[in-house]
């Protein structure tokens, strides 16, 4: 293999126990860690979104962090694993998201677990986004390794390297600033701002166990088979896109690139390690964007797309009354509604945006992403 000759890689990986030597070799193929130099102070953020156990498959696998702290270590860089999971950015509610994820396996490895819950508002010279509230303890390293996991998403399709840096921002904060991008292709271009932002040295997806269908907490994990390392979280999620059936240039975040000229949103275009294709799966549950934004301008445009969008939709018999959805809602279209014997979350859908915040915070896997019979048809096809 020639070293640095690509900038992306995607390597087979049927589990968690070859991971180590699986990462080593993605790495190797885009030029490894020569960047690392002793001393330097190196942030992995890792998507833990939520207090999951990795079997859940919402939050980048353990094996992994712990085999990237491993290397960076013995490089002599000084690593710190963090991420701002939904809900409270506290000690108590991260030192549970650590034990749940079993990011202790990385601590055994020899990084320090981020327990700086400070953050603060900054100017930054983003296209869509200006003032940027994000966590400090971003600010005390020399380079930030974005290690996400790849998972179905329902606002932009898939959840990936660019997605997993809105991470960055404050548990609570998210909602609000979802509110702010009501459109996808504002948020996506928001998204596009915070990468810009931080620069993150290298962009790596653990591929090996996704989440499909109701992700990118309470879906299904689905076994991917990969691990991708790239040179930027563009080339890392064309690669991604395509390994889960989805067309890159129809992915939200990659077309907001593509118009700044960061990617050309084309597989083809990026300097490729392995064989994508043989590992790609045709049926992984998400939503082709692409098929939706296909009929837009045309006659019957609006009626399509109003059959075609998914929306946030509670399961009144899982669901538990908790409210933490109608608190959490941006838009406050949700309110408690008593029906029989079940009191579940009602949807005023003139309200809401479709941020998918109630789906993404709901402990009971009680909100999940409806897809239209047109859409399921259109995911099989
Ligand atoms: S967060 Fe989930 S369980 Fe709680 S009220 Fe909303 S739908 Fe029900
Ligand atoms: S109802 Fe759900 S998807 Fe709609 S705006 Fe509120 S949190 Fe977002």
């Amino acid at each position: 293999m020639e070293s640095s000759v690509y900038t992306c890689a995607v390597v087979p990986c049927d589990s968690y126990e070859d991971s180590a030597a699986v990462l080593a070799r993605a790495l190797s193929a885009i030029g490894g860690l020569d960047f690392v130099a002793p001393g330097m102070r190196i942030v992995i953020k890792a998507n833990l979104v939520a207090p999951l156990k990795p079997e859940a498959a919402a939050t980048t696998h353990p094996a992994l962090v712990a085999a990237l702290t491993k290397m960076l270590v013995e490089r002599g860089a000084s690593v710190t694993v963090g991420d701002s999971p939904g809900g409270f950015f506290t000690p108590a509610a991260l030192a549970a998201n650590y034990a749940a994820t079993g990011m202790t396996e990385a601590e055994k490895a020899g990084a320090k677990l981020n327990k700086n819950t400070a953050y603060h508002t900054a100017h930054i010279e983003g296209r869509a986004m200006r003032e940027l509230t994000y966590t400090d303890y971003l600010d005390d390293c020399d380079a930030i390794i974005d290690f996400a996991k790849l998972k179905s998403h329902g606002m932009v399709g898939m959840s990936a390297a660019v997605k997993n840096m809105y991470g960055v921002i404050p548990g609570l904060i998210k909602p609000e600033t979802h509110y702010l991008y009501p459109d996808v292709n504002d948020f996506a271009d928001m998204l596009v701002d915070i990468n810009e932002h931080f620069k993150p040295r290298l962009s790596l997806i653990d591929a090996v166990i996704g989440m499909e269908g109701n992700g990118p907490t309470a879906g299904t994990p689905r076994k991917i088979g990969a691990v991708i390392a790239a040179k930027t979280p563009y080339e890392a999620d064309a690669a991604a896109a395509r390994l889960i059936g989805l067309d890159p240039a129809g992915v939200p975040t990659l077309e907001a690139a593509r118009r700044r000229g960061l990617c050309s949103g084309r597989i083809e275009d990026v300097s490729l390690y392995g064989d994508v294709s043989a590992i790609a799966l045709s049926d992984f549950k998400t939503v082709p964007r692409k098929s939706i934004s296909f009929y837009k301008g045309t006659l019957i445009g609006k009626f399509v797309e109003k059959a075609l969008v998914q929306k946030p939709m509670p399961k009144k018999k899982k669901c538990v009354a908790c409210r933490k959805c109608m608190n959490i809602c941006p838009a406050k279209a949700i309110t408690m509604a008593t029906r029989g014997k079940y009191t579940y979350p009602h949807i005023d859908r003139k309200k809401c945006i479709r941020c998918f915040c109630c789906q993404e915070f709901c402990p009971k896997a009680a909100m999940v992403v409806h897809r239209s019979p047109i859409v399921r048809l259109l995911q099989k096809k």
